[in-house]
């Protein structure tokens, strides 16, 4: 049987499981190695996260080709201003903007599930941390529903921007994380799908089209506006509101969205925001 959402659902329900657990078992059996292990390997995985993402919200950071960087700090700074979102998601889109500068700069980061979409998940970990003062370990379950999310989309469709826009990038790493999210508020692996299901369907159709090829605008961007993404499907899942499509039609999709998408929207910069004079200009300056 596919690895999809519904032979996870139907695993979790056989076996009284929440995602997390059901995967850390389904993984740990398929690498022949102890639950405890992969526990280890995962905490290794999220002090990496951690990293990154607070490397950049106090000493700005640029990119290694030199266009773009320092938003982390900018928005860091501004969290305790007057503003919309107020301070605790600020703080999460500054962390999210800081893990994909460290890309940018080649600093280490964990590809969730690639390298330009990979401060959504962090960002959302870490706000669940601060929130309800989570040990690391604690935040686990969220690690590893977020894990089977991504599994399924990276099978049964694509986690590549060159093959399905930017959709199937930052909307997997928002779907994953809003999923994470939602097992840590106690969610039912149901609700978990509905949420990364909401994700996704919030992006559908989002393109690739970094400026001069780099992996830095509007990635970065991309990934401030998937954390918050990754809130509103957390929270709506868990108020109640559920997909009236299943997660698996929704990833088939995204996968046949992707499909229909021209090369040009996807990782060429040939169309979309790369397109425009001025990242033409740009272009022309920095490669
Ligand atoms: S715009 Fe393209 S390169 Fe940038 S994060 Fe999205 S998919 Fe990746």
């Amino acid at each position: 049987m596919h690895f999809s959402a519904e032979f996870v659902l139907d695993m979790c329900r056989q076996k009284n499981l929440p995602v997390s657990a059901f995967f850390r078992e389904y993984e740990a059996d398929g690498a022949g190695i102890s639950q405890e292990a992969l526990d280890q390997r995962m905490l290794e995985i999220l002090q990496v996260m951690k990293e990154s993402a607070n490397k950049a919200l106090e000493t700005p950071l640029f990119s290694l080709s030199g266009m773009s960087g320092g938003f982390s700090t900018k928005v860091w700074n501004h969290r305790k201003e007057n503003s919309f979102l107020g301070e605790f998601v600020l703080g999460s889109v500054a962390k999210a903007l800081s893990v994909s500068e460290v890309n940018a700069s080649m600093g280490k980061i964990v590809a969730a599930p690639t390298a330009g979409a990979a401060g959504i998940l962090p960002a959302a970990l870490l706000a669940a941390q601060d929130k309800w003062e989570l040990e690391a370990q604690e935040l686990l379950p969220g690690l590893y529903t977020a894990g089977a999310i991504g599994k399924i989309i990276a099978q049964e469709a694509t986690i590549s921007g060159a093959d399905g826009g930017c959709q199937a990038e930052c909307g997997t790493a928002a779907a994953m994380a809003a999923a994470g999210l939602t097992e840590i508020l106690g969610g039912t692996p149901e609700e978990c799908f509905h949420a990364a299901g909401f994700a996704l369907i919030h992006v559908m159709g989002l393109v690739c089209d970094p400026i001069a090829g780099f992996v830095e605008f509007p990635c970065s961007l991309r990934n401030a506006s998937g954390i918050v993404n990754a809130f509103i499907s957390a929270d709506m899942a868990k108020a109640g509101v559920v997909s009236l499509v299943p997660f698996d039609e929704v990833v088939s999709a995204m996968y046949q969205v992707g499909k229909l998408m021209p090369e040009a929207l996807r990782e060429t910069a040939l169309g979309g925001i790369a397109a425009t004079p001025a990242a033409k200009k740009l272009e022309e300056e920095f490669l």
